[in-house]
């Protein structure tokens, strides 16, 4: 099976989901714990996936 995974761009951390809409979830979830200090919106967050998510298999 393959993932989406796009890495933070604040902290480098990899994020994976199925599809890109979960990733987006997932980025900006992750952004909101970790870096609240630094807020990306959902327009921010999809131009991230758009420009760096790439697949990955997870076997
Ligand atoms: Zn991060």
């Amino acid at each position: 099976m393959t993932m989406r995974v796009v890495e933070c761009n604040i902290c480098g951390e990899p994020l994976a989901a199925a599809t890109d809409d979960e990733l987006l979830g997932r980025l900006r979830a992750h952004v909101e714990s970790e870096h609240s200090s630094a807020p990306l919106d959902e327009h921010q967050a999809r131009e991230t996936i758009a420009r760096e998510a790439y697949d990955a298999s997870d076997s």
